[in-house]
Order: structure tokens, then C-alpha cells, then sequence
């Protein structure tokens, strides 16, 4: 079967062709994911839907919540885009493969393409992220752990295109950081991605999230570990105690870039390492140390 390409300018045009033919059809961003799965046989929709040309999915707006549409680039996340109180989007974004990949991959398409190891995923879900999504019937915001439901699986509907992700302000005193271990730093996919934010009134934590990825079907947060770090001063029982949830948390397997145990085994340096730099961050201890 012939496959039809659609190139679009515009959201409603892009509406117009997901209303007709959303379930014969592929929405084509960056194409970093898409054509690979199409080399490899792996998708073979009827209609490719290239929206790379549609304005009203470029740009970031601050207006109490920072929105930024689904076409922004990796590249412009690394450098700097959102500013400071964003960095551990900004390092996930600045690990996604290398700059190539960077500069044409957007942030929609590693949301929409739900994979395991997805590098951004971790970094949203400590900010709480929704995404929004618009189709002819109508638009909703949902919460991005809602939208994730497992490997390669989200909750779009056929005819809905993901339009933004939308990030509520940090309060004050919140650092949050992203650290990917791979067999390179760069152009290599996580063996495990860990996101942390933490929030301080002093020196105790007020506030903690804590998310992976490449440790289970879909980038997850950790409640229990979470709920360990709130009302700590990150001593080490605190942070052995988050370690521990973790653990219990992840279901990591073996495949080629690493084992289930070698992930289990980096957990915990990263986590108390995640919690350190957070901490810097946040401007309770000297950032040089960092
Ligand atoms: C060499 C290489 C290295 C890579 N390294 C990494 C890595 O280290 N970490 C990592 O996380 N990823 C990595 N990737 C994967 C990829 O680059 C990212 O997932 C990227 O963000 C995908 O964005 P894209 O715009 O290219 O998406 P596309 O390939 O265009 O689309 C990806 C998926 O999202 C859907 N989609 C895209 N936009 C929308 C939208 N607005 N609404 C609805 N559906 C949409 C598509 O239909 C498709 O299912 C790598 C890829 C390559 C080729």
C-alpha cells in the first residue's frame, strides 16, 4: 500500500486531516523516532501527517504556567530555553542522542513516543507536567503520568494532536537536577535517567519528587521515596530510606545496554549524588561543590 504524505501549515489543517483519516494516520514531528520505526517496519500507517510547519505548535509562553509547544527542540531546551528554574529539562534535553538528533527531535514527539528510557519523561514528571491536546471535538489538559501508560503507550486518541506541555512555576528555594548514566554521557539511550526536585524552608525538605527512567515499562515517580526525603535534611538515613523505596518501586530488566542489576546497583549514587546538586540548586549549600 502506498503511503500518502500530508504536509500541513496550520492547526486546523491539521485537525481537519485527524479527524478524517486519525486512525490511518501518523503524525510526523522531528521524524527521529518515526522514520526509524518505518525503516524497520515496525509502523507502516496509510497517511504520514508532517506537522513540523505548524506555528501554533512552536514557542514557549510564561503566563503563571510556562507552556511549551510540542515542536520545541531538544536543542533549544539544552540551551537554555526556560531558563534556571528548568535545569533538569534542560540536561535531559541535552542527553537526547547528539546535537543532530537535538536539533530536529522535539520534546511532543519524546512525550508522544513513550518510550521506556525517554529522557525527558523524568525530568516533566518532577514538575508535575500536563500536556494539552486538541482535536475536532473538542480540547483537554491531561496529567503527563496519566498520559504515559506504558511502553509505546499514551492516551491519545486518533483524531487529538498533543499541542503543549504545560509546567507550573517551581516555588522558591526548589532545586532539580536530571543524571543519565549511558555507556556515553551523549548519543546513547539511558540505562537508567533519574529526575529530583526538591523544595527547603531552611534546611529541611518541604517538598520531593523523584522520577526515572529506563528502570520499567514507562518512566514512573517513586511516592515512598518521595514521602522519605520530605520533612529530612537529607542526612543519610533519609536518603538510604529513599534508596530502599526505589529499589522497591523499579522493575528493571536486562537487555543490551545494561542489566537489571547493574541498574539497581547505580540507583543508589545517583540518587544521593540527584539529592546533592539539588540541594546547590536550591542555594543551601556552596555550588562549587556541586
Ligand atoms: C540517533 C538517535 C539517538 C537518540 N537518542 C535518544 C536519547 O538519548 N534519549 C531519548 O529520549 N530519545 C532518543 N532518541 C529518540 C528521539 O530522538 C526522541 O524521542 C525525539 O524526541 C522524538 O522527537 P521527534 O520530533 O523526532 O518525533 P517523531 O519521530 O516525529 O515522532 C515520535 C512519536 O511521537 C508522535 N508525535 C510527534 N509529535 C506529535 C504531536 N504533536 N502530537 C501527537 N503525536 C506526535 C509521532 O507520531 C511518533 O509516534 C534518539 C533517536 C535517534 C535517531
Amino acid at each position: 500500500m502506498e503511503m500518502e504524505l500530508r504536509t500541513v501549515d496550520s492547526l486546523d489543517a491539521a485537525l481537519d486531516v485527524l479527524a478524517d483519516r486519525g486512525a490511518d494516520c501518523q503524525v510526523l514531528a522531528g521524524g527521529t523516532d518515526v522514520m526509524i520505526q518505518l525503516a524497520r517496519g515496525e509502523i507502516a500507517p496509510a497517511v504520514l501527517l508532517h506537522v513540523e510547519n505548524v506555528p501554533e505548535l512552536q514557542g514557549v509562553s510564561a503566563n503563571g504556567a510556562t507552556r511549551i509547544g510540542s515542536l520545541v527542540t531538544h536543542r533549544a531546551l539544552a540551551k537554555g530555553l526556560l531558563g534556571p528554574r528548568y535545569r533538569a529539562l534542560a540536561e535531559a534535553a541535552g542527553t537526547v542522542g547528539g546535537l543532530q538528533t537535538q536539533s530536529v527531535g522535539t520534546l511532543g514527539g519524546n512525550v508522544c513516543n513513550a518510550s521506556p528510557a525517554a529522557d525527558t519523561l523524568p525530568a516533566l514528571l518532577v514538575h508535575d507536567a500536563q500536556v494539552a491536546l486538541r482535536g475536532r471535538a473538542g480540547s483537554r489538559t491531561v496529567p503527563l503520568e496519566e498520559f504515559v501508560v506504558g511502553r509505546r503507550a499514551t492516551t491519545r486518541r486518533p483524531d487529538e494532536l498533543l499541542t503543549e506541555i504545560v509546567l507550573a512555576t517551581p516555588p522558591e528555594c526548589t532545586g532539580d537536577v536530571y543524571l543519565k548514566v549511558g555507556r556515553r554521557s551523549a548519543m546513547e539511550v539511558a540505562i537508567v535517567g533519574l529526575a529530583m526536585r526538591l523544595t527547603f524552608d531552611g534546611d529541611d525538605v518541604t517538598d520531593a519528587r523523584i522520577a526515572l527512567a529506563a528502570v520499567g515499562p514507562r518512566p514512573l515517580r517513586s511516592p515512598a521515596a518521595e514521602a522519605a526525603l520530605i520533612g529530612s535534611r537529607l542526612e543519610p538515613r533519609a536518603i538510604e530510606t529513599a534508596v530502599d523505596a526505589v529499589l522497591r518501586d523499579i522493575s528493571p530488566i536486562d537487555d543490551l545496554r545494561g542489566s537489571a542489576d547493574y541498574r539497581r546497583r547505580v540507583v543508589p549514587g545517583l540518587l544521593e549524588r540527584a539529592a546533592g546538586i539539588c540541594a546547590q540548586r536550591a542555594g543551601r549549600t556552596p555550588e562549587h561543590e556541586e
